[in-house]
């Protein structure tokens, strides 16, 4: 690994370590090499061409469609002590002025400009300065078989033509392949490197609630969201109608909410916006026109209201919680009307079996009795060998029933995730306190300050030192000369023993939900100590052959069952163990299963992985 982008990753970022993928990006951009890069939001992808922007001399040209989406960028860079800036026309001429001097006396690093104004500068500005990379945000916008489809985006081809030394890379969070070509042949990328992360976000609980009443589902959210008063969260709803009038019944109910649609004033719409990203509006009721233009990286839920149009839709909707990777929520309630009424939607459109086929993949995907990301991610060509254990399939207790249990204690709140999930709610909310007061201060949205992972982590390793708190991950150089030390008198003022021992509510609730997996399993444990074959244990349980064997490796992996003889032989053990010596539950199924051209079933590998894992 380039150890120039580790010190700088720590030093102006404040982490130890780069996500899959990131540090081989980096690579591929210092060997000046095109690069495309398909992963998920909230995966990392800034960091993949910010890095190699401050190692190459010269300045960074960064393309991105969103006025709301730059300024945020930008100020996450500042506020990390990084020179950038942004060229839009929402600023006035003078302020335009002053950033193309400084961008010519070498004073910007990371220069963010519309696709309109790459037209508008290529044979001026852009020619003047000593730029040492473009990189594409959002680089779907270019194909026009994408949604999201940006005229102004096909300006961006000529960018090859008019600087052929300097690498280009283009990102995007869609998966999909055709837009994967259409990308490398509309900005004409020369023998690029493709990096395709994978679309998987662990940290997202996936739930779906089937046939929940409209009355019934109010009720549900609003209790769901008083026991999460200091999360913010999206309500996606299908209709303006309906956002006006669930927005109005949670405020009623007391619930900080607003409305956000395409037919509201754009005032008013940015306000609301902007309420959101401050946290000062809890929850957003929304079409699907909310979320595109923002980087807020603390939303904790993502509720459907109704159901979705397609899958992949929904896939980047959801998408929207959890960019910091913290344990967030989703939950969409399907139900039978409104699929009705999307139905005739789709039929009365353009490209209606298309729709409706996108409709059918949601109705099965909301049906299924499988793990949810196992489908989910089927959808974008991958394969998990084990099933997620943070679904309502895999955790069959509906996340939003286990919320009733919460009211007992009120001083501590669930934490889990990454570390030790220890640590001190109390001072966890001081923390909030005052990294609100300090973003009030500098009129910037709290998550640019420190994002909710890193107070976790600071409050997990409650730092003494300066020193120390340079350990805390996302506190880079110039945050902790910043804000360090009022962090730290925090800490010390609240006299908290070094090793904090709390009272953890959500242990309960992790326990039983553990019961009620066990349970599970210990089902159809019971049912195949009785005699009866796989297929027979499926029917009585109403689960697919595929959940069954997955509680078969499971209860095998934990010791339940002790042999796996009636389902594989010692020569398909060889079979397997012959052609891949390094097996691992992480391997990839697919692969393993085309290499052996159908050999052996999907089961079957997944039974000989754990037998050779124990
Ligand atoms: P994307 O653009 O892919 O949606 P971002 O670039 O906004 O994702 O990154 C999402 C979050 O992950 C940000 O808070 C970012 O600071 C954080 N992040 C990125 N790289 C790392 C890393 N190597 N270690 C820890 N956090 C990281
Ligand atoms: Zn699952």
């Amino acid at each position: 690994m380039n150890t120039k982008a580790l010190s700088l990753l720590k030093q102006y970022f404040g982490y130890d370590s780069f996500r899959p993928m990131q540090a081989q990006i980096i690579e591929s951009i210092l060997n000046k090499k095109d690069t495309l890069v398909l992963m998920p939001t909230g995966g990392g992808k800034s960091i993949c061409f910010q890095i190699p922007a401050l190692i190459i001399p010269g300045i960074c040209i960064v393309v991105s469609p969103l006025i709301s989406l730059m300024k945020d960028q930008v100020d996450t860079l500042n506020a990390n002590g990084i020179a950038a800036a942004f060229l839009n026309s929402s600023l006035d001429l003078a302020t335009q002025n002053e950033i193309i001097r400084k961008c010519s006396n070498n004073e910007i690093k990371i220069l963010y400009i519309s696709p309109e104004r790459v037209a508008k500068e290529i044979d001026y500005l852009l020619k003047r300065l000593p730029i040492n990379l473009f990189a594409i945000d959002e680089a779907h916008c270019v194909s026009s078989w994408g949604h999201e489809f940006r005229p102004e985006y096909t300006n961006l081809r000529s960018l090859k033509t008019n600087f052929p030394h300097i690498p280009v890379i283009a990102l995007t969070a869609t998966a999909n392949n055709q837009t994967k070509a259409d990308i490398i042949k509309q900005l004409h990328l020369v023998n690029p490197e493709v990096f395709v992360a994978s679309f998987d976000r662990p940290n997202l609980n996936i739930s779906v609630k089937l046939g929940t009443k409209p009355k019934q589902k109010t009720e549900e959210i609003i209790s769901f969201i008083k026991k999460r008063v200091n999360d913010t969260g999206i309500i996606y709803c299908l209709s303006r109608n309906s956002c006006d009038k669930l927005s109005e019944t949670l405020k009623l109910n007391g619930v900080n909410a607003a409305s956000y649609h395409a037919g509201l004033p754009s005032e008013e719409r940015h306000r609301v916006q902007t309420g959101f990203i401050q946290d000062q509006i809890q929850v957003i009721c929304a079409t699907i026109a909310f979320g595109m233009g923002i980087d807020k990286s603390n939303v904790r839920y993502v509720i459907h209201f109704n159901v979705p149009k397609s899958i992949e839709g929904y896939y980047q909707e959801i998408g929207r919680a959890g960019r910091d990777g913290l344990p967030s929520e989703t939950l969409m309630y399907f139900g039978y009307g409104d699929l009705t009424i999307l139905r005739s939607f789709a039929m009365n459109g353009n490209q209606s079996q298309l729709n409706l086929d996108k409709l059918k993949q949601v109705e099965r995907f909301a049906e299924a009795v499988s793990c949810r990301r196992r489908i989910l991610l089927s959808y974008f060509g991958e394969t998990i060998v084990n099933d997620c254990g943070n679904c309502d399939v895999c955790l069959p207790v509906p996340e939003i029933e286990l919320a009733t249990t919460y009211d007992e204690v009120n001083y501590t709140k669930p934490v889990k995730g990454k570390g030790s999930g220890n640590y001190s709610v109390e001072i966890f909310e001081k923390f909030r306190v005052l990294r609100r007061q300090i973003a009030d201060g500098e009129k910037l949205p709290a998550y640019i300050i420190f994002s909710d992972a890193t107070l976790k982590d600071m409050a997990e390793k409650l730092p003494r030192t300066l020193l120390q708190m340079l350990e805390v991950s996302g506190v880079g150089q110039k945050k902790l000369e910043k804000y360090g030390q009022q962090f730290l008198d925090l800490i010390l003022e609240s006299k908290i023993p070094p090793t904090p021992t709390i009272i953890d509510v959500e242990y309960k609730e992790r326990i039983s939900k553990k019961q009620a997996l066990g349970n599970t399993y210990d089902t159809t444990l019971e049912l195949y100590n009785s005699g009866l074959t796989i297929e027979q244990i499926a029917a009585q349980r109403g689960y697919t052959i595929s959940t069954i064997y997955s509680h078969i490796t499971f209860l095998y992996n934990t010791g339940k069952i002790d042999t796996l003889e009636p389902f594989i032989t010692p020569d398909e053990i060889k079979l397997l163990s012959s052609k891949f010596p390094n097996l691992s539950p992480e391997s990839k199924l697919k692969e393993i299963f085309d290499t052996l051209d159908g050999a052996l079933d999907y089961h079957k590998i997944k039974l000989i992985i754990a037998y050779l894992n124990r």
